[in-house]
């Protein structure tokens, strides 16, 4: 049954799914892949401390700094960027072995790795996801409760500055009604908007 998108799909679609964080990317992909379990979706290494839950090559590779910056001088990173304190990349190995098979990937990075991927991969679909407004964004991180102060804080600036950049992005999303929003994400991922896009 895995290979029921892929029949007039040779080589599979990458996927740039960026938001604030706390807006819920998280919520809305754990929807997305329970209804379509063959989409992938790309293991980023951090040198953040894992969260409660949280395991090393499931959620992230959990890297020290001098280990990522290994990666990023011998160019195993397809992207990188620095976010409230603490590096984040993108494998690019796994990913284009998936991509090979044909599969969808998705790299759920935050708007600095977005731009770098515009950059490099044009053809890469871009999705934004927007909350209903910066006070319900706050409210939702504090109730995570996974983040010191100075996380929240660090986190809601940078996140005033990735909403003013969603225009840059090909689709939108507004997530307030969660099963809008994950309509709007199928949507947005399985709508084919020319063969352009595949290289
Ligand atoms: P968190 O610490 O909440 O897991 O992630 C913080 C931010 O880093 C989120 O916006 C998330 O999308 C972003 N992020 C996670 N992995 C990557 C990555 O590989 N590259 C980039 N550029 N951002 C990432």
């Amino acid at each position: 049954q895995a290979t029921k998108n892929r029949v007039s799909q040779p080589t599979g679609q990458l996927i740039v799914f960026t938001g604030p964080s706390g807006v819920g990317k998280g919520t809305l992909l754990r929807h997305l892949l329970g209804q379509h379990p063959d989409i992938q979706l790309s293991i980023s290494a951090t040198t953040r401390q894992p969260r409660e839950g949280e395991e090393n090559g499931k959620h992230y590779y959990f890297v020290s700094r001098p280990e990522f910056e290994a990666m990023v001088a011998q160019g195993d990173l397809l992207e990188w960027a620095e976010f409230a304190g603490n590096l984040y990349g993108t494998p690019r190995k796994p990913l284009e072995h998936m991509i090979d098979r044909g599969h969808t990937v998705i790299l759920e990075i935050e708007l600095d790795g977005a731009r770098q991927v515009r950059e490099s991969l044009p053809a890469a679909r871009q999705i934004f996801v927007l909350p209903p407004s910066v006070e319900e964004l706050e409210a939702r991180i504090r109730e995570r409760g996974q983040d010191s102060d100075d996380a929240i804080a660090k986190r809601m600036a940078r996140a005033q500055i990735e909403i003013q950049a969603a225009s840059e992005f090909d689709i939108q999303i507004l997530n307030d009604d969660l099963e809008l929003a994950v309509k709007q994400l199928e949507l947005a991922v399985f709508t084919q908007p020319s063969t352009a896009a595949h290289q």
